[in-house]
């Protein structure tokens, strides 16, 4: 059921050919391959991206958001997503039938969907309701793979995003008892929290336990409500409470402003709590001499200084890293997988399968079916 992904085309011009152009050369040919190109692609920019990719793309956000301008644009017969591989996926699940995604370096996964094999959490899944019975929903946090999103659509679940995890999981508790959540970890609980849940009746399963029975014994206890897988994102895991305090330390009139992929922790110490689209919401309409320390990926957290001269906006950690694998989406890679488009080659095409696609596409409608979906995490987890 795994997504498969395109062998070398023949004819296609190697990536060999750019790998060490001068940047110049690169901006200039990159610019003249979108001009050729016309309307005919779509380039889409995750947040999270580098300037010197984000500079080409027709449209930035998140991944939902851009998913759905993936199928929002029909006269485009290519989207060239640059972002990582899960979110590729979710374009290709949402796209129109004339058209074909492309991401340009294959390398571009996360760590963080890799977390979660869909054989481990079917596992889980069978040792969970053998206990439970049918009192558990499933629910797939968006940075997953289409097959994790299929096994949910298949088993009556759903998924999520960081703006709408409050109203899936609303929704899941008034459908059955418990929910099972992958693959991370941070959001589910940081979520659950701010619903008045206790961290009681929240379980970790761990997946890589040597006797799943005995080291997840709490997960199949009468009182827990909320499974969580024990995933991750190894760059908002990087954000800490000691962080937070030096931050406050140093100006007291800081506003934290962190994602939900953050430690618990971190979450609770922090004042604003949100999606990638809330934090940048939150800096566009701040007034002028705001003073940020921000808990998410350096890259938008760069872009958003450079947007808000008149605030003071810094990383919550002085020395992040940039998310390593969202950066494997060079400048050119780009322009490898444009210039082939011009000449007819449809390098690194990422197609989920059909089977695969259709119980996804279940579990993605429910999620868009559900009151508040669309709705940002202000109501569930910012405070003042
Ligand atoms: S920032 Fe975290 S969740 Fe997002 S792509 Fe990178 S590893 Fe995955």
């Amino acid at each position: 059921m795994s997504t498969t992904l395109s062998t070398p085309v023949d004819g296609a011009r190697p990536f060999s050919e750019f790998a060490s152009l001068p940047a110049s050369e690169i901006r200039e040919r990159t610019w003249a391959a979108k001009r050729r190109l016309g309307n005919r692609v779509v380039v889409l920019g995750h947040h999270y991206q580098r300037e010197s990719v984000i500079e080409f793309a027709d449209a930035r956000g998140d991944s939902f958001k851009l998913a759905q301008l993936a199928a929002a644009s029909p006269e485009a017969q290519w989207i060239v997503f640059c972002g990582v591989h899960f979110m590729a996926e979710s374009a290709d699940i949402l796209r129109q039938p004339h058209q074909a995604v492309i991401l340009p370096d294959l390398r571009a996964g996360c760590s963080m969907a890799d977390m979660a094999a869909a054989e481990d959490v079917a596992e889980a899944w069978d040792r969970l309701t053998r206990v439970h019975g049918d009192t558990i929903v499933p629910v797939t946090y968006m940075n997953s793979t289409a097959a994790l999103k299929a096994f949910c659509g298949e088993h009556g679940g759903v998924v999520c995003t960081s703006s709408n995890a409050r109203a899936v999981l609303e929704w899941a508790w008034a459908k059955r008892a418990r929910v099972f959540f992958f693959p991370d970890q941070h959001l589910g609980r940081n979520t659950a929290t701010a619903m008045g849940v206790p961290l009681e009746a929240m379980a970790e399963w761990d997946y890589r336990a040597e006797d799943l029975e005995r080291q997840n014994a709490r997960c199949f206890g009468e009182g827990a409500r909320l499974i969580l897988w024990r995933g991750f994102c190894s760059v908002h895991t990087k954000f800490s409470l000691q962080q937070v305090r030096e931050a406050r330390a140093a100006n007291p009139q800081v506003r934290i402003l962190v994602h939900p992929e953050c430690p618990f922790d971190v979450v609770q110490h922090a004042d604003l709590v949100g999606s990638t689209e809330f934090i940048i919401d939150q800096v566009r309409k701040a007034p002028p001499g705001t003073a940020w320390a921000i808990g998410t990926e350096i890259n938008l957290v760069h872009r958003l200084g450079l947007e808000h001269p008149e605030q003071a906006v810094r990383s919550l950690q002085k020395n992040v890293c940039p998310c390593a694998t969202m950066n494997r989406i060079d400048p050119a890679h780009l322009l490898w997988a444009l210039e082939n488009l011009t000449l007819g080659h449809v390098v690194n095409k990422v197609a989920v399968p059909e089977e695969v696609k259709r119980f996804a596409r279940v579990a993605l409608d429910q999620m868009l079916a559900l009151k508040g979906a669309g709705a940002p995490a202000r109501a569930a987890m910012a405070r003042d």
